[in-house]
């Protein structure tokens, strides 16, 4: 399928900043530049703490509010989680799992816990930002499909064909978040056909053409433009770059 068919993708991702007051700002400030996102999917994940007046702070926008984590039991005794139930019901439209900091930096999540994550999110009706991509060792030895193979498998492996409707896959380098060393759009594009390739024989050549996977590391004003023009890159999760106003020059571009 033609790039075209599949709709874009522009994700923020706050991690641990912005408080609510700060929030409410940044909405305003992009009012005067952007008063509404049209052209493809927008959506900006915030701490769970400022879900409810991100919710009200972006409307206008037509910017939608994720979370950056999910809980995978459905509820109980679990001090300080949030479940998937509790995202649904403020009305959160995506979660992000697997985000390398969960993997490697705050928490080491499993693939599998992963996949359970991505479950019960779904399960709820919130669809899923599924974050995957190789260590710096990784991509130097050889095994960057390896490892995005299995970070993959284990969500093949827990969720149903139709379920990959409501995932997007969001291929990150870990070697280029935060570290502004972007994946050039030759190297991007190269590992997003891989990954293409593979959900075609892991699942099926549908789910392959449909599925959007988008790009994440470092993405900015200067490097987007490059980046969108390629046949498989869908969009971009956005760390750094969508906590300032010129997040709108990537919706744009
Ligand atoms: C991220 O946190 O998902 C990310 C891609 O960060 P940055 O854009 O800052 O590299």
């Amino acid at each position: 399928m033609n790039r075209r068919y599949r709709k874009t993708v522009i994700a923020g991702n706050w991690k641990m900043n912005m408080t609510a007051t700060e929030t409410k700002k940044f909405a305003e400030d992009l009012k005067k530049i952007m008063p509404r996102a049209k052209w493809c999917d927008t959506l900006i994940c915030v701490p769970a703490c400022n879900i409810s007046t991100a919710m009200k702070a972006f409307k206008d926008l037509r910017i939608s509010v994720g979370a950056e984590n999910v809980y995978f039991e459905e509820k109980g005794a679990y001090t300080g989680e949030v479940s998937a139930d509790m995202l649904k019901d403020l009305g959160v439209k995506y979660v992000i799992v697997g985000h390398s900091e969960r993997r490697h930096t705050v928490a080491a999540e499993s693939n599998e816990l992963i996949a359970e994550k991505a479950k019960v999110a779904l399960a709820n009706g919130v669809k899923v930002i599924l974050c995957i991509g190789e260590l710096l060792e990784d991509r130097e030895s050889g095994k960057t499909m390896e490892v995005c193979k299995a970070q993959l498998q284990a969500v093949v492996d827990a969720v149903e064909e139709k379920d990959w409707e409501n995932i997007v896959i969001a291929y990150e380098p870990v070697w280029a978040i935060g570290t502004g060393k972007t994946a050039t759009p030759d190297v991007a594009e190269e590992t997003h056909s891989q990954i293409r390739a593979f959900m075609a024989s892991a699942v099926s050549p549908a789910v392959a053409e449909n599925v959007r996977i988008i790009y994440g590391g470092s993405v900015s004003t200067k490097n987007c433009k490059d980046l969108m023009a390629k046949e498989d890159i869908d969009g971009f999760l956005v760390g750094g770059a969508s906590l300032k106003p010129d997040f709108v020059d990537i919706i744009n571009c």
